[in-house]
Protein backbone atom coordinates (compact mmCIF):
# COMPACT_ATOMS: atom_id res chain seq x y z
CA UNK A 1 0.00 0.00 0.00
CA UNK A 2 0.75 3.19 -0.64
CA UNK A 3 0.09 5.06 2.60
CA UNK A 4 3.15 2.39 3.97
CA UNK A 5 5.92 5.03 3.25
CA UNK A 6 4.28 8.07 4.46
CA UNK A 7 3.21 5.95 8.34
CA UNK A 8 4.77 3.78 10.49
CA UNK A 9 3.42 1.54 12.72
CA UNK A 10 1.70 2.43 16.03
CA UNK A 11 4.03 2.55 18.55
CA UNK A 12 3.37 -0.15 21.65
CA UNK A 13 2.65 2.33 24.58
CA UNK A 14 5.68 2.38 26.32
CA UNK A 15 7.92 3.17 23.49
CA UNK A 16 7.22 6.24 21.54
CA UNK A 17 6.19 6.55 17.86
CA UNK A 18 8.73 6.79 15.22
CA UNK A 19 7.95 9.04 12.48
CA UNK A 20 8.72 8.44 8.69
CA UNK A 21 11.52 10.57 6.85
CA UNK A 22 8.49 12.34 5.76
CA UNK A 23 6.82 13.02 9.03
CA UNK A 24 10.00 14.47 10.68
CA UNK A 25 10.07 16.64 7.35
CA UNK A 26 6.99 17.98 7.82
CA UNK A 27 7.06 17.68 11.84
CA UNK A 28 9.97 20.40 12.07
CA UNK A 29 9.03 22.72 8.82
CA UNK A 30 5.30 22.97 10.15
CA UNK A 31 6.51 24.83 13.28
CA UNK A 32 9.98 26.61 11.82
CA UNK A 33 7.53 28.54 9.19
CA UNK A 34 6.68 30.51 12.47
CA UNK A 35 9.44 31.18 14.33
CA UNK A 36 9.71 34.70 12.09
CA UNK A 37 6.30 35.52 12.08
CA UNK A 38 5.82 34.66 15.79
CA UNK A 39 9.06 37.43 16.34
CA UNK A 40 7.57 40.17 14.20
CA UNK A 41 4.28 39.38 15.36
CA UNK A 42 5.56 40.15 19.37
CA UNK A 43 7.71 42.91 18.13
CA UNK A 44 4.93 44.41 16.34
CA UNK A 45 2.51 44.50 19.71
CA UNK A 46 5.88 45.95 21.77
CA UNK A 47 5.62 49.21 19.07
CA UNK A 48 2.34 49.36 19.51
CA UNK A 49 2.26 49.40 23.14
CA UNK A 50 0.99 52.69 24.72
CA UNK A 51 2.10 52.16 28.47
CA UNK A 52 4.60 49.91 30.80
CA UNK A 53 1.68 47.24 31.15
CA UNK A 54 1.38 46.72 27.56
CA UNK A 55 4.71 46.67 27.01
CA UNK A 56 5.70 43.84 29.37
CA UNK A 57 2.89 42.08 28.18
CA UNK A 58 4.00 42.34 24.43
CA UNK A 59 7.32 41.08 25.73
CA UNK A 60 6.07 38.08 27.83
CA UNK A 61 3.60 36.93 25.13
CA UNK A 62 5.87 37.39 22.28
CA UNK A 63 8.50 35.61 24.07
CA UNK A 64 6.53 32.84 24.93
CA UNK A 65 4.82 32.63 21.42
CA UNK A 66 8.05 32.43 19.76
CA UNK A 67 9.82 29.80 22.08
CA UNK A 68 7.14 27.85 21.71
CA UNK A 69 7.74 27.30 17.70
CA UNK A 70 11.93 28.04 18.37
CA UNK A 71 11.87 24.79 21.13
CA UNK A 72 9.60 22.87 18.65
CA UNK A 73 11.76 23.05 15.44
CA UNK A 74 14.68 21.99 17.58
CA UNK A 75 13.79 19.77 19.27
CA UNK A 76 11.77 18.09 16.07
CA UNK A 77 15.18 18.60 14.07
CA UNK A 78 17.18 16.70 16.83
CA UNK A 79 14.71 13.61 16.72
CA UNK A 80 14.71 13.77 13.07
CA UNK A 81 19.05 13.51 12.54
CA UNK A 82 19.62 11.72 16.64
CA UNK A 83 21.98 8.84 15.83
CA UNK A 84 24.34 9.35 18.64
CA UNK A 85 22.40 12.10 20.45
CA UNK A 86 19.90 10.31 22.38
CA UNK A 87 20.35 12.44 25.37
CA UNK A 88 20.41 15.63 23.95
CA UNK A 89 16.85 14.48 22.06
CA UNK A 90 15.41 13.46 25.33
CA UNK A 91 16.28 16.69 27.03
CA UNK A 92 14.84 18.91 24.11
CA UNK A 93 11.95 16.34 24.48
CA UNK A 94 11.21 18.14 27.92
CA UNK A 95 12.07 21.06 26.49
CA UNK A 96 9.18 20.86 24.16
CA UNK A 97 6.98 19.81 27.00
CA UNK A 98 7.57 22.52 29.01
CA UNK A 99 7.15 25.46 26.82
CA UNK A 100 4.15 24.33 26.58
CA UNK A 101 3.19 25.58 30.38
CA UNK A 102 4.76 28.67 29.19
CA UNK A 103 3.20 29.48 25.99
CA UNK A 104 -0.07 28.99 27.73
CA UNK A 105 1.02 31.32 30.54
CA UNK A 106 1.98 33.82 27.85
CA UNK A 107 -1.16 33.37 25.80
CA UNK A 108 -3.58 34.45 28.78
CA UNK A 109 -0.98 37.64 30.24
CA UNK A 110 -2.23 40.26 27.93
CA UNK A 111 -6.05 39.76 28.45
CA UNK A 112 -5.33 38.92 32.48
CA UNK A 113 -2.77 42.19 32.78
CA UNK A 114 -4.90 44.82 30.04
CA UNK A 115 -8.58 44.20 31.30
CA UNK A 116 -10.03 45.19 33.92
CA UNK A 117 -10.78 42.33 36.33
CA UNK A 118 -12.54 41.81 39.82
CA UNK A 119 -10.35 41.83 43.35
CA UNK A 120 -10.11 37.56 43.54
CA UNK A 121 -9.56 37.44 39.58
CA UNK A 122 -7.01 39.50 39.30
CA UNK A 123 -4.83 37.54 41.40
CA UNK A 124 -4.76 35.14 38.51
CA UNK A 125 -2.18 37.17 37.04
CA UNK A 126 0.53 35.57 38.82
CA UNK A 127 -1.17 32.40 39.67
CA UNK A 128 -1.04 31.45 36.42
CA UNK A 129 2.91 31.66 35.97
CA UNK A 130 3.42 29.68 39.12
CA UNK A 131 1.22 27.00 37.10
CA UNK A 132 3.55 27.26 34.92
CA UNK A 133 6.28 26.45 37.07
CA UNK A 134 4.55 23.84 38.81
CA UNK A 135 4.12 22.13 35.28
CA UNK A 136 7.53 22.69 34.27
CA UNK A 137 9.13 21.56 37.39
CA UNK A 138 6.34 18.53 36.94
CA UNK A 139 8.13 17.13 33.83
CA UNK A 140 11.45 18.03 35.15
CA UNK A 141 11.19 14.85 37.35
CA UNK A 142 8.49 12.65 36.33
CA UNK A 143 8.45 12.94 32.50
CA UNK A 144 6.58 10.34 30.76
CA UNK A 145 6.03 8.56 33.89
CA UNK A 146 2.36 9.59 34.36
CA UNK A 147 1.03 10.38 30.89
CA UNK A 148 -2.61 11.18 32.61
CA UNK A 149 -1.27 13.61 35.53
CA UNK A 150 0.21 14.77 32.85
CA UNK A 151 -2.65 15.55 30.41
CA UNK A 152 -4.32 16.46 33.48
CA UNK A 153 -2.14 19.12 34.25
CA UNK A 154 -2.31 20.67 30.56
CA UNK A 155 -6.20 21.10 31.31
CA UNK A 156 -5.96 22.75 34.29
CA UNK A 157 -3.66 25.02 32.58
CA UNK A 158 -5.77 26.08 29.87
CA UNK A 159 -9.22 25.75 31.52
CA UNK A 160 -8.86 27.77 35.18
CA UNK A 161 -7.63 30.84 33.68
CA UNK A 162 -10.22 31.03 31.50
CA UNK A 163 -12.52 30.61 34.18
CA UNK A 164 -11.15 34.08 35.03
CA UNK A 165 -11.06 35.75 31.27
CA UNK A 166 -14.95 34.22 30.86
CA UNK A 167 -15.42 36.80 34.34
CA UNK A 168 -14.63 39.61 32.17
CA UNK A 169 -16.81 42.60 32.51
CA UNK A 170 -15.71 43.70 29.07
CA UNK A 171 -16.40 40.50 27.09
CA UNK A 172 -14.80 41.50 23.63
CA UNK A 173 -12.49 38.96 22.07
CA UNK A 174 -14.08 36.26 23.57
CA UNK A 175 -15.68 34.67 20.73
CA UNK A 176 -12.01 34.22 19.14
CA UNK A 177 -9.89 33.12 22.60
CA UNK A 178 -13.13 30.29 21.90
CA UNK A 179 -12.31 29.51 18.64
CA UNK A 180 -8.82 29.61 19.05
CA UNK A 181 -9.11 27.16 22.18
CA UNK A 182 -11.41 25.20 19.91
CA UNK A 183 -8.56 24.57 17.43
CA UNK A 184 -6.11 23.18 20.25
CA UNK A 185 -8.61 21.03 21.36
CA UNK A 186 -9.78 19.80 17.80
CA UNK A 187 -5.64 19.14 17.77
CA UNK A 188 -5.38 16.92 20.13
CA UNK A 189 -7.29 13.99 18.49
CA UNK A 190 -4.60 14.11 15.73
CA UNK A 191 -1.86 14.50 18.54
CA UNK A 192 -3.64 10.98 19.60
CA UNK A 193 -3.20 9.89 16.30
CA UNK A 194 0.46 8.66 15.09
CA UNK A 195 -0.08 5.93 13.79
CA UNK A 196 -2.91 6.04 12.78
CA UNK A 197 -3.72 9.04 10.52
CA UNK A 198 -0.52 9.89 8.62
CA UNK A 199 1.25 13.07 9.32
CA UNK A 200 -0.54 13.07 12.67
CA UNK A 201 1.91 15.15 14.60
CA UNK A 202 2.03 17.92 11.79
CA UNK A 203 -1.49 18.29 11.70
CA UNK A 204 -1.75 18.88 15.26
CA UNK A 205 1.24 21.33 14.68
CA UNK A 206 -0.99 22.99 12.34
CA UNK A 207 -3.98 23.15 14.73
CA UNK A 208 -1.78 24.62 17.29
CA UNK A 209 -0.72 27.39 14.49
CA UNK A 210 -4.01 28.46 13.95
CA UNK A 211 -5.07 28.37 17.76
CA UNK A 212 -2.10 30.63 18.37
CA UNK A 213 -2.57 32.52 15.24
CA UNK A 214 -6.47 33.19 15.93
CA UNK A 215 -5.36 34.20 19.56
CA UNK A 216 -2.48 36.90 18.35
CA UNK A 217 -5.30 38.38 16.07
CA UNK A 218 -7.25 38.68 19.00
CA UNK A 219 -4.75 40.13 21.21
CA UNK A 220 -3.52 42.70 18.24
CA UNK A 221 -7.16 43.61 17.61
CA UNK A 222 -8.40 44.48 21.39
CA UNK A 223 -5.84 44.94 23.25
CA UNK A 224 -3.35 46.76 21.34
CA UNK A 225 -5.48 48.55 18.37
CA UNK A 226 -5.64 52.29 19.42
CA UNK A 227 -9.76 52.19 18.67
CA UNK A 228 -10.05 49.42 21.16
CA UNK A 229 -7.61 50.42 23.94
CA UNK A 230 -8.73 49.00 27.57
CA UNK A 231 -9.26 51.73 29.82
CA UNK A 232 -7.91 49.71 32.37
CA UNK A 233 -7.43 51.72 35.77
CA UNK A 234 -6.75 49.25 38.68
CA UNK A 235 -3.70 46.99 37.11
ZN1 LIG B 1 5.68 18.53 17.98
Amino acid sequence: MKLVRFMNNRAPSNKRYQPTEYEHAANCATHALWIIPSIVGGILLYLLSDDHWEEISAWLYGAGLSSLFIISTVFHTVSWKKSHLRSVEHCFHKCDRMVIYFFIAASYTPWLTLRDLGPWAAHMRWVVWVMASGGTAYVFFFHERFKVVELICYIAMGVFPALVILSMADRSGLCELLVGGGCYVLGMAFFKSDGIVPFAHAIWHLFVAMGAGIHYYAIWKYLYTPVNQPTSTAR
